[in-house]
């Protein structure tokens, strides 16, 4: 071999090798009407398991594992802290039961699991992480969901379980309130939905995304909404992964994350601007709210939504885990105005 050609193979193998890609983890806890009247105890409450969530995840990453078990790891940490519509603390449907619903999805390889309707599993992420590893399947539900996760030995909890005061409470005033319209319109739009969900990019530069959530308040008929829908609520492929919250019914008929990804991977739009439009444009215009979390293989973070906030959360190069809830809060999307961050993402991913 010639030394110019040794040299040239050297440096090449030596690009290979220091192409690691910088980790991102972006979370989200669900949005809508976020005002600043909770208790300081309760906002404190949430920005520490926010915190949590992001830090347990980030751990992964910097390890060097997957985007995959950054996300479920993520996500099983704001399961299990009752704040959140998703695990403990999930809303009631109409008939004073806990409905669960979850999906992973691996963008690099895109395969996925999802999970629905599941009154047991205590970690529905792990479960939805469960069927995507160790089944033939994409989606399982209810009682057949429940029969897997015990031959996996996910473990299952007495219903009793997810009931928390604050969300019995929620229901009832709802029941009392407004039942008819709830059953009709078979969602609030402007309560604080808190689903939760993450998407990650790890060393090797994939994506994952995920989504935890116990639905709608009130939810009827065994409703399951767009977060174990993949496409709808949860989606990722090699080049975006996008978690969704909000009014399911608008995500799955604008099929939402696969859109957004879509526009990312098809006609090279943006992160913020795809994530924007169909967040922001397209969901409220056919009368829909909510947000969505958004990430590129560049570490381009999204994070739109059209409600007057969202808990969400990132770590990204510093290594220091951020976490904004209100909408005046900064964020790395530049939220909220479309048009600015339009502008705004222009100059920086292109
Ligand atoms: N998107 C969820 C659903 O419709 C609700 C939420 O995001 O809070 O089930």
């Amino acid at each position: 071999m010639s030394r110019r050609l040794f040299v040239a193979l050297l440096s090449f193998g030596m690009a290979l090798v220091s192409h690691a890609t910088t980790p991102v983890l972006v979370i989200h806890g669900g949005a809508g009407v976020i005002k600043r009247d909770m208790t300081p105890a309760k906002e404190k409450a949430v920005r520490a398991a926010m915190t949590k969530a992001l830090e347990a995840g980030y751990a992964q990453l910097k390890a060097g594992k997957p985007a995959i078990d950054a996300v479920t790891t993520s996500i099983a940490v704001l399961e299990d802290d009752s704040n959140f519509n998703a695990g403990k603390g999930s809303v009631f449907t109409h008939d004073g039961k806990n409905e669960l619903d979850a999906a992973v999805m691996d963008g690099e390889s895109l395969r996925a699991g999802s999970v629905a309707g599941v009154h047991r599993v205590k970690n529905p992420i792990l479960l939805a992480r469960a069927v995507m590893d160790h089944s033939p399947h994409v989606m399982l539900v209810g009682d057949g969901a429940e029969a897997f996760a015990k031959e996996q030995g996910i473990v299952l909890v007495d219903p009793s379980y997810f009931r928390t005061e604050e969300r019995w409470q929620q229901w009832q005033k709802v029941l009392k309130d407004d039942a008819e319209k709830h059953a009709r319109a078979g969602s609030d739009p402007t309560h604080h939905f808190g689903t939760v969900g993450a998407v990650a990019l790890d060393k090797e530069g994939h994506l994952a995304a995920g989504t935890s959530t116990g639905g709608m308040v009130d939810k009827r008929w065994g409703r399951v909404g767009d977060s174990p829908i993949i496409g709808a609520g949860t989606y990722a492929n090699a080049q975006c992964a996008v978690s969704g919250t909000g009014w399911g019914e608008f995500y799955m008929r604008t099929v939402a994350a696969h859109e957004i990804c879509m526009r990312v991977s098809m006609l090279e739009e943006p992160v913020q601007r795809a994530a924007a439009e169909v967040i922001n444009q397209e969901i409220p215009s056919m009368g829909g709210s909510g947000g969505a979390i958004a990430l590129d293989t560049n570490g381009n973070i999204a994070i739109p939504f059209n409600t007057d906030g969202m808990y969400r959360g990132w770590i990204g190069a510093d290594g220091i885990a951020h976490v904004a809830l209100y909408d005046d809060e900064p964020d790395p999307s530049n939220h909220p105005p479309a048009s600015a961050t339009s502008s705004a993402d222009a100059s920086t991913n292109n």
